[in-house]
């Protein structure tokens, strides 16, 4: 079997194209929906996602404000810029990017936006909407999985779904996305027992787990559904030519940079059992950063008009 490649990137273009269309309606009555961005410390990769959010915003007709606060911030004055952005009325959403710098706790800061601001949903008020189901912003990695699965046209309703990880982020509000879709959700973490038998029962799993290209052909049931959200690092030549065989291209990146991206689902093993996957990069990631426009607009629209 030769699995159909689940298209996030063009999927999460669609969705960009329509954030944009929307922005531009809501700009006739002198409403720009605004994202702040806070970063605290200077680790490149946080600095990488914030610039690319930011960019995809001002892409799609949104403002966005990147806020870059050195790593010895206090707590007061962490505090202070948050309840400054609470207050601003330009602004509708405020992401936290973490990690934080040790000394701040991420859960005392991410309670501090206030919920009508909360674009990554993680405040315990969007916690409890997404719960029961009540209108509220969603996590955006989860709600992108779930705009993927509907603009392809994978019927969730019935279907037996298994997600591999359980954290606030990802695993749990996945679990609940695919319950309120009517699914039949299974969750799994690290003290599953015998994980292989339970994923392979599944017609749609969902990897979230962060351990590279875990997911083995005997884990998939043939054509399953496979959504990878992994997001991790190949960094051996042995595990490139393990994971993507002789993919040329991948060789050649990992020779320039010293690894290259894979998720949780093993690419060889998922393209040749499950029925459709997401491949990484292209797959979920892209979906994200879609879904972040999206509820800064709804924020916007709920707060304003
Ligand atoms: P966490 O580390 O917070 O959670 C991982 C989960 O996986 C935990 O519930 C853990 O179980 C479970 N787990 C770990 N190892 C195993 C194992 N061997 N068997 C079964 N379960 C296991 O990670 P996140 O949820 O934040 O992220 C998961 C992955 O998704 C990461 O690779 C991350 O980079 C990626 N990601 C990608 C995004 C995207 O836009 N594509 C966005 C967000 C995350 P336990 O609870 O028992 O410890």
């Amino acid at each position: 079997m030769t699995a159909k490649v689940l298209d996030g990137k063009r999927v999460a273009q669609e969705i960009r194209d329509e954030v944009k269309e929307k922005a531009a309606v809501l700009a006739k009555e002198g409403i720009v929906p605004g994202l702040a961005a806070v970063l605290v410390g200077d680790d490149p990769a946080s600095q990488l996602y914030v610039r690319s959010k930011t960019k995809a915003c001002d892409e799609a007709g949104l403002f966005s404000e990147a806020i870059v606060m050195p790593p010895d911030t206090s707590r007061e004055d962490l505090g202070k810029k948050l309840d400054e952005l609470n207050e601003r009325d330009d602004i509708d959403g405020i992401l936290l990017q973490l990690p934080l710098p040790g000394h701040l706790d991420s859960v005392e800061f991410l309670d501090r936006i206030r919920p009508d601001k909360d674009v990554d949903a993680f405040h315990p008020v969007s916690v409890g909407k997404l719960v029961q189901k009540r209108p509220g912003p969603r996590p955006c990695t989860p709600a992108g999985v779930m705009e993927l699965l509907r603009r392809e046209k994978i019927d969730v309703s019935g279907k037996n779904a298994v997600v591999v990880g359980r954290s606030d982020i990802v695993g749990k509000p996945m679990a609940m996305l695919l319950t309120h879709a009517n699914a039949t959700v299974t969750v799994c973490h690290s003290r599953t027992k015998d994980l292989p038998a339970v994923t392979r029962e599944a017609e749609i799993l969902v990897a979230a787990m962060g351990r590279p290209a875990i997911i083995r052909k005997e884990f998939i049931g043939p054509g399953a559904v496979v959504v990878d959200v992994g997001m991790n690092r190949a960094e051996t030549v042995e595990q490139v030519k393990d994971f993507f065989g002789d993919d040329a291209k991948r060789m050649a990146a990992f020779e320039k940079r010293g690894s290259v991206l894979v998720g949780d689902v093993h690419p060889k093993d998922a393209w040749e059992t499950a029925g459709a996957f997401t491949p990484v990069p292209g797959g979920v990631g892209p979906l994200t950063i879609a879904m972040l426009l999206s509820n800064t607009l709804d924020l916007a629209k709920m707060r304003r008009s």
